[in-house]
């Protein structure tokens, strides 16, 4: 039902950053190797999202937008080894019950469908001739949840939510070219060749990108590698810290202590590094079915995971011999 999705909303749909991650998450899920994200007074005027990816077939258009209807998990055991970033099948059921929204969507080699669906009602479907992968558009988000809308910050602070978002996404996903526009300024433009570095590069800057050092180690169960700020070049704030825990962006507070007592003296009090560290291990020993956006994991052997992350930047920056 329409309540039914407008409460899952709620959980789903905080704010417009969580609808751009959400919509990001799909077109990543689709196999996209480009996705052009554009938003109108941070998002809550407009959020576009436009991907190459697979494209939904006309006849699955309708069942993505009622809830639970994944495409994305056929057996249990996938419900434990969760690869896509997508899972639940609630996400666009939710948008759609708080926001006005067309999607267009095309397979290879098929005609496409445009379909209008506003506050969780359907409007108008039809063929539309377009190139394969989708553009959904959402138009006056939370316009039927106006308590939703007095939560919401300073369009400052929600464009800057958006921001982070995106720039997880793009540190995660390097094969992906990503874009992103505020009002018609470009914020975020990576190329999508892999290149880590150079992810970093375009969203802290040339220089914040050239004093960062690389470091990699591992143990039986997990491999931590990335790029770590030496500690002349720190932050006031602990944002500038990205976990990649296989592929996907985690917050995780133990893990940033971790990386934190890994600088040992040598960081001033309330200072933090700049750091993007990936992790990799056997999907069974994380649970990322915690909460709804994600985000939070619980990982098996966590102490043993955090000591090898202090010891390994311990090791790269001694090596600097400052
Ligand atoms: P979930 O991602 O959890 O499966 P969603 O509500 O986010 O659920 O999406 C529902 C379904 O719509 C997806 O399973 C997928 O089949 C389809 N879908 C949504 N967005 C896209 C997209 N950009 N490209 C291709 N398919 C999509
Ligand atoms: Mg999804």
């Amino acid at each position: 039902s329409v309540l039914a999705d407008q409460i899952s909303a709620g959980e789903v749909v905080e704010r417009p950053a969580s609808v751009v991650k959400e919509l990001v998450e799909n077109a990543i899920d689709a196999g996209s190797t480009q996705i052009d994200i554009a938003v109108e007074d941070a998002g809550l005027k407009q959020i576009t999202v436009i991907d190459n990816g697979n494209g939904i077939p006309a006849d699955e258009v309708e069942l993505a937008f009622l809830r639970h209807a994944t495409s994305k998990i056929t057996k249990r055991q996938d419900l434990f080894q969760v690869v896509t970033l997508g899972f639940r099948g609630e996400a666009l059921p939710s948008i759609v019950s708080v926001a006005d929204v067309t999607m267009q969507t095309a397979i290879r080699d098929q005609p496409g469908t445009w379909i209008h669906v506003k506050g969780g009602k359907i409007l108008a479907k039809k063929t539309a001739e377009s190139r394969q992968g989708t553009k959904v558009t959402v138009n006056d988000l939370f316009f039927n949840t106006p308590a939703r809308l007095k939560y919401l910050s300073s369009v400052q602070t929600e464009l800057a939510a958006i921001t982070d978002i995106v720039d997880r996404l793009a540190l995660s996903h390097t094969q992906i070219a990503f874009s992103l526009t505020s009002n018609g300024r470009e914020l975020l433009h990576t190329a999508g060749n892999g290149n880590l570095k150079q992810v970093i590069s375009a969203i802290y800057g040339i220089n914040a990108a050239r004093q960062m050092v690389s470091f990699a180690k591992e143990d039986n169960d997990f491999k931590v590698s990335g790029f770590v700020s030496l500690p002349k070049l720190t932050r006031a704030s602990r944002n500038y810290v990205s976990f990649l825990l296989n592929g996907r962006y985690v917050k995780n507070n133990r893990l940033s202590r971790a990386l934190i007592a890994g600088y040992g003296s040598k960081l001033m009090v309330g200072r933090y590094p700049l750091a993007v560290i990936e992790i990799k291990l056997d999907p069974l020993l994380v649970d990322v079915n915690v909460h709804p956006t994600k985000q939070e994991v619980k990982i098996s052997k966590e102490d043993q995971l955090c000591e090898l992350l202090s010891a390994s930047v311990y090791q790269r920056i001694a090596q600097e011999n400052l």
